[in-house]
């Protein structure tokens, strides 16, 4: 089936849920949230994580930052 790369959710060493990480305007890294574990930086094809993100994700996010910060 055609579509849905990238999603893994959960860390195939941890099994701790993943995250996206920007690393460049329109680029993010899927990563492991816990220090002890280092997924994807112990995997060979790391790059398989790299995953483009559209502008409009990147102003969702900016968003919901800057309306959970504003909230009490
Ligand atoms: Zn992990």
């Amino acid at each position: 089936m055609p579509g849905t790369s990238n999603s893994q959710v959960y860390c195939p060493d941890c099994n701790e849920k993943l995250q996206k990480c920007l690393i460049q305007q329109n680029y993010a890294i899927i990563i492991c949230p816990s220090l002890t574990c280092g997924y994807p930086f112990n995997q060979r094809d790391i790059l398989d994580n790299l995953t483009y993100v559209d502008d409009n994700d990147v102003l969702k996010v900016a968003k919901k930052r800057l309306s959970t910060r504003s909230k009490p």
